[in-house]
């Protein structure tokens, strides 16, 4: 994308988490048999059951309605972006699970043109570092709604006990480069990795797509044992998407399946753990773009992939 943003805000001043102390102290009281029932039933079970559930868990987790406007979801990343350490990942369903989420671009990359043109290898050629994403019509980044929703999938995750790593959170002046993308998740040997992104596409183009690593063997990249994994993650995370947001997927490729194989995409062509992307929709749609710009909905998106890689990981 050659989108070049409008100035944005300075990085939001980090702090920690005030629900921390309270869920270690619930985490206390309560065994940890009734903890891990209390935060299954909470976000509505892992199964890929009936079409309610899902709407219902996303509507009893979602945030304070305080940040709908396009140009303010800092308060939500204000409030979940915090210093401290994660809890430890002592109960849940995901207890002893590494998620790595990956939210696309970096929302300083358009200030850093020379570092992120740099190329890397990414197997079966060489590609830019990173890219500066694409934008909604009125100017809202890419990069802030990956991160957004990457913090929103953190907290559902770990409250379900897994460990969680952000490729970044917004800490860096620039990237990581998509090489260092896929290398965060294999060094943190993660059960799953999920790269968050939305499309620039044209208008009337709408819905939701997962990408999936198609069989890549060249150079660095082998992905040939994970495009099994990451197919069912990807169907996983698609279905779990479109159930709670209730998008349709993508009218413009995948025949509408929501799911798409490519080779060409270095944080999948050089992961050795089972990673998929996902586009939530398309921003330069307006349609699309009202719900890309809800926090809300954003709450929703993440419920869905979370419900898709809790169903990925439980198996
Ligand atoms: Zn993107």
């Amino acid at each position: 994308m050659s989108y070049t943003g409008p100035d944005f805000e300075p990085p939001q001043p980090r702090r920690s988490r005030l629900r921390r102390p309270l869920t270690v102290a619930v985490a206390a009281l309560v065994p940890g048999a009734l903890l891990g029932w209390g935060v299954y039933a909470a976000v509505g079970g892992p199964d890929d059951g009936g079409g309610g559930a899902g709407d219902a868990a996303g509507a009893g987790t979602s945030a304070a309605p305080s940040s709908d406007a396009p140009g303010s979801p800092g308060g939500d990343a204000k409030r979940r972006a915090g210093s401290s350490p994660a809890p430890a990942a002592g109960s849940g369903a995901l207890r002893g699970k590494v998620v790595v989420i990956d939210p696309g671009h970096n929302p300083a990359n358009f200030q850093h043109p020379s570092e992120i043109n740099r190329k890397v290898n990414v197997g079966t050629h060489w590609k830019e570092c990173d890219t500066t994403g694409t934008a909604t019509n009125a100017g809202w980044p890419e990069a802030k709604f990956t991160l957004d929703v990457a913090h929103r999938l953190r907290d559902l995750l770990e409250k379900q006990g897994a460990t969680v790593k952000l490729t970044q959170d917004g800490d860096r002046s620039y990237g990581p480069c998509v090489d260092e993308r896929a290398r965060i998740g294999n060094e943190a040997k993660a059960d799953a990795a999920l790269s968050i992104h939305a499309d620039g596409s044209g208008t009337g183009n709408r819905g939701f797509h997962v990408i999936m690593p198609g069989p890549v063997h060249d150079g660095a990249a082998d992905t040939r044992p994970i495009v099994a994994p990451s197919a069912e993650l990807g169907k996983r995370v698609a279905g779990g998407f479109e159930r709670v947001t209730g998008t349709a997927p993508a009218n413009y490729l995948g025949d509408g399946t929501g799911l798409v194989t490519r080779t060409d995409l270095g944080g999948l062509n050089l992961s050795t753990v089972p990673k998929v992307f996902i586009e939530c929709g398309n921003m330069r749609d307006a349609t699309d773009a009202a719900l890309l710009t809800s926090s809300s909905w954003r709450q929703k998106a993440a419920q869905g992939m979370s419900e898709g890689i809790v169903s990925f990981l439980r198996g």
